[in-house]
This record gives structure tokens, C-alpha cells and sequence, in this order.
């Protein structure tokens, strides 16, 4: 032969003793990669292509492969040995093709419905506006939806009444026609879903009236639909079985209800636990006392401790977001206390907290002290005019 021949396994990058599902994948990836329909034009591709089929031709062929591992190339060259007269006959391409074009040529369905067996219809998408405490507790909201319903004229059939489907003769029923094609190394059987009855195996000749042949009306219909407690913004709660209609018996589809869940004035969400800001008066944080905090479940008192310092976090137990998946189980409720410094004062709380810092100021501020006094200040009372002025 005037060209070198690369080795078979080689070619297919696989191991000398590669099983059959190996070769077989091997095979199909390069098959997929190097196809004439992918790469038209492509010589070189092409040749990678043929090379490959070959190779596969005889290590798929436990014949063929005993032969070639004992002789090498040279078992082959008496009977086909000529340029393209490699004899194909005995490997199974029918099978890798069909695979091939259907993910190649998008017929990806063409496989599951070359079974026609039963599927499942598609799923419905919804979404549905909520309250944040909608979101806490769980409510029933109304949604509206296009659902296709079983048409009563033919009972789904799509046929017109007093006809009835019939058989396809196009693929004999099967839903899938073999087809030849001649292809660089001769002639490729494949299989594809009928393109007449589109891998039902039934042919509606008089169509429905009602329906036109798809045996299914399109209908709002109204669900009130329960959405659980402690769902969160963007999560989904599913109706099940109230989707598209299945095909060939399958059952319906289910319908996804995505929940908005929208902003609360006072409180934020972290998963199960809830964040919120609560003022506390100057005297309050100083000396302690009772406040009144809002919750998802309401008003709690707190007891503030004496000389709690502004921006203390404290955690109110139980009282977040209860868990969807136990209901049982809630979050906590993180409150943290802002203590308000008061800017409008009467004359006579003024004169109390200037009596309350000649008490209490040489302590607190005796580190401010050391400042310098604003202008004009006898610097005696400096840092009081400074502060209050
Ligand atoms: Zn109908
Ligand atoms: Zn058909």
C-alpha cells in the first residue's frame, strides 16, 4: 500500500484491550467531531472521518479484531484492500448514527420518542406576588393559568367524531423510519422519527373540529394554590400533576409557582432569621427599662439592660422565619439597638444634663478634656459650651 497506515487502536485512541462499549465510544466522539455533515468541505477532516469508520469497522468485528490483532493491516489487504473499497459490512453504524444525528441535528427527541412509550407533560411556570409575612406564615393565593385540557368533542383523540386515528403508513405505526444514505464509505442505514406522524404511529385524517387534530383546548382555569410557610424570595412551590397534558399516557406535568416576595418597612430576611433596627432612648440605654419590639408575631417587651451601648445586637429566640421544611423549627429574630442622642431639647432638660455632666462629665470626658477650648472660652467651662453651646 503507498500510504503508512496508522494502527486501528491508535486511531481510536483507545488500549489494546479496550472492551466493545470503549471502542464504541471512541468511535462515536470522533464520528461526532469529524463528520462530513459537521465539517462540509473539510478534507482533512474528512480523511480523519474514514480512517476512523474504518478502524471501527474492524475493531467493533470480534472477527475482524482477532484477524487484525494477529496480522495487523495486512489481514485485510488480499480481498478489500483498495482505495474506498473498505468493506464496511458487519459493523453497526445504523445505531451510532442515529445517535449522532439526533444530537447533531437537535432530533434529540427523536430518541425518546422512537419507544413511543409514555411521557410525562411539560411543567407550567407561574409566579405570584407576596407579602413578607406571606412569605413568614404561608397564605392561599389565586393564579391563573393557560392550561390545555382534553378535548371532550374527540376525547383527546384529535380525530373527528366517528373517525379515529389511523395507523401511519408511512412508518407502519413504529413512529420511526429507517433510511438509507449513501455516505464517503457506502451506504449508512439510519432511523429517524416519521416525519408524517411525528413518532406518534397515527394518523388523523379528518381532524376534530374543536381541537384541530390536537385533541387538547387551550383554557384558563383559576388554582388557589397554598404557598408554605418560610418560603423565601425566588423559591418555587410546586402544584403537581396540573401541568401540559402528557403524551402517549403520561401524566400531566406539574405547575411551578415562583414566589416575589416583597420589601418589609422594618425587617430583612436572611434565610430563617430576621434583622431589624429599634431606637432606644438616651435614658433608657443609661439607666435600663422596658421597650416594646416588633416582631413577625407581633409586640415583645424587652428589658434593656442599664448601660447598654448603642449598636448592641440582642436575639429574640424564635421569633425569625419558621423553617419550610418544619415548620416547628423558626429562626431567630436579631434586634439591634440604636440609642438616640436627643437634638431637640426643652430649656429644662437641658438644664438637667448639664447638671448630669457636672456630675457625671469629669469621668466620661476626661479624655476630651485635653482638647483645646473653642474661641472665646475662659477654658473653665470650655467644654461644655463646646458641647452644648
Ligand atoms: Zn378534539
Ligand atoms: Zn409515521
Amino acid at each position: 500500500m503507498a500510504e503508512q497506515k496508522r494502527d486501528y487502536y491508535e486511531v481510536l485512541g483507545v488500549d489494546k484491550n479496550a472492551d466493545d462499549a470503549a471502542i464504541k465510544k471512541a468511535y462515536r466522539n470522533l464520528a461526532k467531531k469529524y463528520h462530513p455533515d459537521v465539517n462540509p468541505g473539510d478534507a482533512e477532516a474528512e480523511k480523519k472521518f474514514k480512517e476512523a469508520s474504518e478502524a471501527y469497522a474492524v475493531l467493533s468485528d470480534p472477527e475482524k479484531r482477532r484477524q487484525y490483532d494477529q496480522f495487523g493491516h495486512s489481514a485485510f489487504d488480499g480481498g478489500f484492500g483498495g482505495a474506498g473499497g473498505f468493506d464496511f459490512s458487519g459493523a453497526d453504524f445504523g445505531d451510532i448514527f442515529g445517535d449522532i444525528f439526533g444530537e447533531i441535528f437537535g432530533g434529540g427527541r427523536a430518541r425518546s420518542s422512537r419507544n413511543s412509550g409514555p411521557m410525562k407533560g411539560a411543567n407550567l411556570r407561574t409566579s405570584v406576588r407576596i407579602s413578607f409575612e406571606e412569605a413568614v406564615f404561608g397564605c392561599k393565593k389565586e393564579i391563573e393559568l393557560n392550561v390545555k385540557e382534553t378535548c371532550k368533542t374527540c376525547n383527546g383523540s384529535g380525530a373527528k367524531p366517528g373517525t379515529s386515528p389511523e395507523t401511519c403508513s408511512k412508518c407502519g405505526g413504529k413512529g420511526q423510519v429507517m433510511f438509507t444514505q449513501q455516505s464517503l464509505f457506502g451506504t449508512v442505514r439510519n432511523v429517524q422519527t416519521c416525519p408524517d406522524c411525528q413518532g406518534t404511529g397515527k394518523v388523523i385524517r379528518e381532524k376534530c373540529p374543536d381541537c384541530h387534530g390536537t385533541g387538547y383546548i387551550p383554557m384558563k382555569k383559576r388554582y388557589s394554590v397554598d404557598i408554605p410557610a418560610g418560603i423565601d424570595n425566588g423559591q418555587s412551590t410546586r402544584m403537581p400533576g396540573l401541568g401540559e397534558p402528557g403524551v402517549n399516557g403520561g401524566s400531566r406535568g406539574d405547575v411551578l409557582i415562583e414566589v416575589i416576595v416583597g420589601r418589609h418597612p422594618i425587617f430583612q430576611r436572611q434565610e430563617f432569621d430576621i434583622y431589624s433596627t429599634v431606637p432606644v432612648s438616651f435614658a433608657v440605654a443609661a439607666l435600663g427599662g422596658e421597650i416594646l419590639i416588633d416582631t413577625v408575631d407581633g409586640k415583645v417587651v424587652y428589658d434593656v439592660k442599664p448601660g447598654t451601648q448603642t449598636d448592641t445586637r440582642v436575639r429574640l429566640r424564635g421569633k425569625g422565619v419558621p423553617s419550610w421544611r418544619n415548620k416547628d423549627v423558626r429562626g431567630d429574630h436579631y434586634v439591634t439597638l440604636v440609642v438616640q442622642v436627643p437634638d431637640k431639647l426643652k430649656p429644662e432638660a437641658k438644664e438637667l444634663l448639664r447638671q448630669f455632666d457636672e456630675l457625671t462629665g469629669d469621668t466620661l470626658n476626661a479624655a476630651k478634656n485635653s482638647d483645646s477650648a473653642p474661641e472665646g472660652d475662659d477654658g473653665k467651662d470650655g467644654r461644655k459650651k463646646r458641647f452644648w453651646k
